[in-house]
Parts: C-alpha cells; structure tokens; sequence
C-alpha cells in the first residue's frame, strides 16, 4: 500500500461511499490519513448491558452503548398519557428506555440507529430502565470484544458524508495504518521548527490523531495538524509581504496644492463634514495616510462595528488620493451597497471639484451631472468607462463588475473594498493588470465583521490591521430584550405599532428548512431532525401573514439567487414591504435606516457575534430601535441567558467576538461566512501563541529563502493552493 494509491483499490467501494468519499475530497490513502477524527468519544466510563443489569447500580449516573430498537408508542390506560418506549441492546443484554408524556418523540427516533445514554437508571433487576434519558445518536458503536464487559478508551469521531460512516473510517484507518509504512511521508514543516516546538512528526502525529492512547497523544497531534494549516497560511502571507514591500507603488502626499479638488488640505476636507471625527476615525485615517506615504503599496484592513463611522475615513483617505491626481476603486458586495455607498459620497464630496461614477449590472452614474450640479445623473456604461480611462472620472463605485474586463483606470491608486469580501491577490494582479499606470494600488478592505486579532492575523494575515472601537456620540443604543417564546404576542404587538408609526421590521429565522429530510436511504441524522423542529423562513412567513394580514411581508433566505436576494433588498429599502423575514443572509452591511425593529428567532442558536452583527441592521436609524432576543423555548435556561445578556451588555462588537472565541470556537465566529480555513486552523485560532510561533517562523523562512528554492516541499504545497504566485 502506498500513500499514493487510490483508496478505490484498497476497499470494496459501492457507489454510495465513493460519492462521500469524493465529497469529503477524499481520494488517495494519504487523504485518508489526513482526514483526522474530528473529536473523540471517551468510552472509559461506558458499561455494557449485561453488567449493568447484573449490578444494579441505580444511584450513579451510568453511560451505554447500543442500538436502539422496538420504539414504540403506546397509551397508558390509568393517566390517559402517552408514553414511548424502546429497547438499547449492545450485544451482551438489553435494558429497556422510557419516555413519558412526549409522544412526539416517537417520530424522532424513527431512524435513529446507534446511541448513547449517560443516564440514572431506575428500578431493579429485569425491571431496570432509564426515565426520560437523553440520547445521543452515533455514527456507530464502539468495538466490543465479548470478553469484555467494559471497554475503555478513546474512540475517534470521523466527519462524514452521506453514504460513510465514521465506524467506516475507524477501521478502514486502522487497515491503512496496519499496511503502510509511514516513512514515506513527507514532513513539511523543517525539522527545527519541529524540534523547537516540541511537536511530534508528521507520522507520529497520523498514528496519535487515529489510534491516540491518551488523550494527551490526541491533543499533541491536532497541535501538529493544526501547526500545519495555520503555518502554510502564514506562509502565504509573508510570501505576499515580501513581495509587496519590495514592489513600487503610489507615493500619496497630503500636500494638494497641485491639484485643485475644491479643499486646499485634508483637514479642510474633513471640516466640511456636519460632525467631527472620533478618535478613533482619526488614527485610521492617520494610519491609513502613513501607509500611502511610503511609496510600497498598502494592504489594510479596517474593522469596526456598524455606524462606527467606516464611510467616513474611506472617504477622507479617498480625497487624499484623488487631491494627488490619482484615482480610487471603491467595490461593495450588491448593488444596493453600491449605491448606499455612492450617495454617501456624494454628500461628503459635494463642495469638492471631485468627480464620482457608479458602476453596476443594472446601470450606471455620474455625479456631478452637468445640468444639475448638486445631483447625478445617469449616464452609459460606454461613457463611464471612457471618463474613468482618461481619469476624468476619480472616484468609481461598484459591485464586482468593476474588475471585470474593459474598466481600465488611468491611474488607480487605492482600492477599498467594503464588507467581508477577501480582496486576494488575483484580484489585485486584476486591478494591476486593468490600471493603464501599471502600478500597484493601495488596498483597503473594510469590514464590520468584528475578527479577534488572533484570527485577524491568521486569515488575514498579510494585511495590517486597524480597528475603530468607538461610536459617534450621541447615538443611540438598541433596546435589547430577551423573550421566551410565551411572550411573542408583545413582540408582535411592538411590530404592529412601529410598522403603524412608518417603520419596518426584520424577523430572522435560524435555518431554511426545504424539502424532505431524509436521504436515499430514508435515513434522517439527528442533526436534521432538530432543524426540521426549527422554523423555517417559509413557514414563519406563512405564519406572520396570518398575524399581520394587513401588512406586506416578503423574504429573504440563501437559497435565492443574488438578482432575487437584491430585488428584494431594493424592495425593502424602498418601503414596499414592511416585515421582511429572512436567515442570517442579511448580515451584510445592508442599510434601510427606516428598520427599527428586529426580532431574531432561535437566538440562541446564533454566536454571539452573528447576533450583534443581526443587531446591527437597526442601528442606522435616527429613531430609537429595537432588538428581540427569542429563545426556542417557553423558558430561558440560565446559560442562555447569561449568553444572551453579554449581547446587552457589551461595549462593541469585540468584546462578544473574544468571548465567542473563548467560549464556543471560532467556527461560531464564521457563522455562514467562509473563510477558507478548514476547521482544525479555526480551532488552532484559540491558541494565540501557536499563531505567533507560526508567524514568526514563516516569515524568517521567507526572508531567508524568498522563493523558498531550499523548501520544495513546501513551495509545492504554496503553488497547489493557487493563492501565491511565484514569478
Ligand atoms: P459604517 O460604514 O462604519 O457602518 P458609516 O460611515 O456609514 O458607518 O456611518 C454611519 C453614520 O454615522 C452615517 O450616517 C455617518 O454620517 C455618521 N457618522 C460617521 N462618523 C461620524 C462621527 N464622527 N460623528 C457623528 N456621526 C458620524
Ligand atoms: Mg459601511
């Protein structure tokens, strides 16, 4: 067997599992042996059956094993209630379970196959069972040898696909480790830093993720695995710094005597504005302005909590460059963003001699419009695209349509590209490319996703960072309530009045939930039967119009294509439709100031910073707003309180952001958002040193060793992952 081979030609594969296999991109022996359990199941304290029964320990809370079978319903005659009941049997014996009262169950556990119960048991001998157990499903069981009635140690858990089971992974690994020899291997980290980190190698680190012998062994190898991600990542970015500083870009000046755009001075600029800059927006704007200076081209990232002022600073840095006579690239996600950003512009250039262009699929601007010198008019796209050749045009605005083909610039010097859109280096080689001046420009990606610095340096890691944790005075703070269930009606009754007073509302369901649950095996994981308990935006919609016939209601959900998700939005933001009911989808800095409303369902299910971030669409308004934390539940259990109430309480988005990480792993962080990292380099994001160690280390290897010709192995790896160019 080798690391190479076809895991096709070690395993008798039927259809089913090759799909899985394919879809968890999986194909080789050595993908195989890098798809690292994804937590363990500690069996140490499980008992079998026969034990149990024979012991009859029925004080202590106990775990077992099995399979669960013979559920049935039935009608207990004396209370008139229902009660469900089901056999667990694991090969020694078999104890019965018992629900009373919740009929419902029933369905649920229809296709469950394998679980565990860590449970208190009741009753004595024949007659044990477990009252209203809680289950866990399971991928499979552990082994039990016959002999042994109780088993002990650590059983990985695979992540799976439709089609294999993690029982599947565990031995087909044990197979693969049993028949190869691990030599071969290639180790891509440099011995030293291997050495000098304490971690295990590569070929140990495989044996410990899958067959650990304690618990130690498997952290150890996550910590190897997860050096890997975390070090290839920042490999990447010190490769982009290096060639950054090394290249020649845009030398910006403050001094603007040069070029008459209406103000002698930044400062002058930043004075016609109808407030002033918090200090905060002033230390980005200095900082950004430092970076321009320096001639190598910029790459920042701006963070900072919605209405924390980001336009603002983009805007001030933009008239810095266009007073040099070069000019800016501002790129939003939709086009509704688009023209948020356009009109804002507007306004903070509007005694200025700049002129602003907008860029979208569904038409284009300019302003000012000759006839009308306080407005914009709509002009061709053919005519936009000559002025912002021949520079005449300084400040473009657009969706993604303005790297495409046939927009070139005369002379671009910064690129800001607002909200979460990673802005790589094809983009920027695009940009260079499509820049008549042949020079790179400045980048500024904006984003009001709050990402701890750890995580900021890891998946951003070759930007520098700067964050606004600051609001403008005087704004207003969202009402945040929590409510259980019980209490909707007032929220409903609060929607009613607000949307009377001319406002509008958001509702935000946790998951769409279309179509039939189960797969081709009518087989339902239990993951999904807790979805389909969640509501679905269809049936809240369905639901909200009996509530309030008299108002318009429309949705909003990730299984709409862009056009229809933005035909929506524009509805919305022009008033048309009171309540719009949506998923997490509408995150992204959408602004309808007119929103003061927001009830979020199943709050408890979102991470802290989605919440803040669902929060935040009520906060542009200059009306008091209102935020409704709901719980699944009829009662709020203390966690989620205590949860929910940091909501309350923080100061911005940051702090929930740390406490996310802190509490719940950066995969809460992420929420739908992908970052490109896999999993195990989330988790690794906890671990600030390892990111450090891992910066460090990456960035003196590729000082020393640039094109790293003495590391091919790793240069290999840099050039799979089509992120880096090397020229
Ligand atoms: P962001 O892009 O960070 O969400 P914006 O730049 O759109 O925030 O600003 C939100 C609102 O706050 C805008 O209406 C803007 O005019 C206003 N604003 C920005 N900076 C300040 C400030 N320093 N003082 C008062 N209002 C401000
Ligand atoms: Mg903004």
């Amino acid at each position: 067997m080798y690391l190479t081979d076809n895991i096709n030609e070690h395993f008798r594969l039927v259809g089913t599992q090759i799909k899985a296999l394919e879809k968890l991109e999986l194909f080789t022996i050595q993908d195989l042996l890098m798809h690292i359990p994804s937590r363990y199941e500690n069996i140490g304290s499980s008992v079998s059956v026969q034990k149990l029964l024979e012991d009859g320990i029925t004080d202590n809370i106990v775990t077992v094993y099995g399979e669960l079978v013979d559920v049935k319903k039935t009608l207990m005659w004396k209370t008139k209630k229902y009660m469900v009941e089901g056999w667990l049997k694991d090969g020694t014996a078999r104890i019965r379970l018992r629900w009373f009262n919740q009929p419902y169950i029933v369905d649920s556990l229809k296709y469950v196959k394998y679980i565990k119960v860590t449970s208190k048991i009741t009753g004595k001998g024949k007659n044990m069972y477990f009252a209203n157990p809680n289950i866990e499903q399971m991928p499979g069981l552990p082994e039990i040898k016959d002999s042994q009635t109780e088993h002990a140690g650590l059983y990985p858990i695979y992540k799976t696909s439709q089609g294999i089971t993690s029982r599947w992974f565990y031995y087909a690994i044990r197979k693969v480790l049993e028949g190869i020899n691990l030599e071969s291997l290639v180790d891509i980290i440099p011995i030293n830093i291997i050495k000098k980190y304490n971690l295990p190698t590569m070929s140990t680190a495989i044996v410990w993720a899958h067959i650990p012998e304690n618990e130690k062994d498997a952290y150890s190898a996550r910590k190897r695995f997860a050096f890997d991600e975390v070090f290839k990542l920042q490999l990447m970015a010190a490769k982009e710094r290096n060639l950054r500083s090394n290249s020649l870009g845009y030398k910006i000046s403050n001094d603007v005597t040069t070029f008459n755009v209406g103000y002698s001075s930044v400062e002058g600029f930043v004075e016609s504005f109808p407030f002033i800059l918090t200090k905060s927006q002033n230390k980005a704007v200095q900082s950004i302005l430092k970076d321009m200076s320096k001639g190598v081209p910029m790459s920042r990232l701006l963070e900072g909590d919605v209405g924390s002022g980001k336009t603002a600073v983009a805007a001030t840095v933009s008239f810095a460059v266009v007073s040099n006579g070069i000019q800016v690239v501002y790129m939003a996600p939709t086009e509704v963003l688009a023209k948020q950003l356009f009109d804002s512009f507007i306004k903070y250039f509007n005694n200025s001699y700049v002129n602003i262009g907008l860029l979208t699929g569904s038409g284009c601007k300019k302003y000012p419009s000759k006839a009308e010198p306080g407005k914009a008019t709509n002009i061709s796209k053919t005519q936009l695209l000559k002025w912002v050749a021949d520079g005449s045009v300084q400040v473009v605005i657009g969706t993604h349509a303005l790297i495409q083909k046939g927009v070139h610039f005369n002379k671009l010097g910064l690129a800001i590209i607002d909200e979460q859109h990673r802005f790589g280096t094809k983009q920027r080689a695009s940009l260079l490319k499509n820049n008549l001046d042949k020079k790179p420009p400045h980048l500024l990606s904006m984003t009001a996703t709050p990402i701890p610095r750890t995580l900021a340096l890891t998946i951003y890691g070759d930007l520098d960072l700067t964050i606004i944790d600051e609001m403008p005075r005087g704004r207003k703070r969202v009402i945040t309530k929590i409510v259980s269930k019980n209490k909707l009606n007032d929220v409903y009754q609060h929607i009613r009045q607000q949307v009377a007073e001319g406002r509008q509302a958001y509702v935000i369901c946790p998951r769409v939930y279309i179509g039939d649950l189960s797969d081709k095996n009518g087989v339902i994981s239990a993951q999904k039967i807790m979805m389909a308990r969640l509501k679905s935006v269809e049936n809240e919609v369905e639901n909200l119009r009996k509530i309030f016939p008299e108002l318009s209601i429309d949705m909003l959900h990730g299984k709409m294509s862009n056009k229809e998700k933005e035909d929506v939005m524009l509805e919305f933001s022009n008033g048309n439709v009171d309540i719009l009911v949506a998923t997490s989808v509408v995150e992204v800095g959408v602004n309808v100031p007119n929103a003061t409303i927001i009830l979020i369902e199943g709050a408890e299910r979102f991470g802290l910073s989605q919440l803040h971030q669902l929060r935040g669409r009520v906060i542009r308004s200059n009306y008091q707003s209102y935020c409704y934390l709901a719980t699944t539940n009829h009662t709020v259990s203390d966690t989620t309180k205590d949860r929910l109430t940091a909501i309350i309480n923080a100061k911005s988005g940051f702090e929930l952001a740390e406490m996310d990480l802190s509490l719940r792993g950066a995969g809460e962080l992420r929420g739908d958002t992908q970052w490109g990292t896999s999993d195990i380099a989330m988790e690794a994001i906890k671990n600030i040193k390892m990111v450090e160690a891992a910066r460090e280390e990456a960035q003196r290897l590729i000082t020393e060793d640039p094109d790293l010709k003495k590391h091919s192995n790793l240069r290999e790896i840099l050039l799979c992952q089509d992120r880096i160019h090397f020229e």
